[in-house]
């Protein structure tokens, strides 16, 4: 028994510091879809393409709204494929823990 409690202390920690340290995610790794408002054309291709349907545009009060739901979003880059704009991208982030839906929508809006 001590024997393996000695192994075990010489071999130190094998996992990670995570939460405490943040992990980042490897090369290549497809995480949270970010928009960026300044290049949107607001043309709904990424939304045409979306399996989930998780991304929408809406038009209303003279206002072009383009939404991205998280909550269904299944990382598959598909809009980020089609957006001639790089209006959207996804990103190296991985921590989508929510107590709520609404916490998980992004919107970005133009005036008409
Ligand atoms: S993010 Fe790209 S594909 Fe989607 S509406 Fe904007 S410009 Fe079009
Ligand atoms: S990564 Fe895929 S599922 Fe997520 S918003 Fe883009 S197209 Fe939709």
């Amino acid at each position: 028994m001590l024997e393996i409690l000695k192994k075990t202390l010489k071999a130190g920690s094998q996992t990670t510091k995570y939460p405490q340290i943040p992990d980042e995610a490897p090369e290549g790794f497809r995480g949270k879809p970010q928009l960026f408002p300044d290049r949107c054309t607001y043309c709904g291709e990424c939304a045409a393409v979306c399996p989930p349907n998780v991304i929408w545009l809406t038009e209303e009060r003279g206002e072009k709204t383009l939404t991205l739901s998280y909550c269904g979003c299944i990382f598959c880059g598909r809009c980020e494929e089609v957006c001639q704009s790089g209006a959207v991208k996804l990103t190296q982030e991985y921590e989508l823990a929510s107590k709520t839906k609404e916490d998980l929508l992004t919107s970005i809006r133009r005036k008409l």
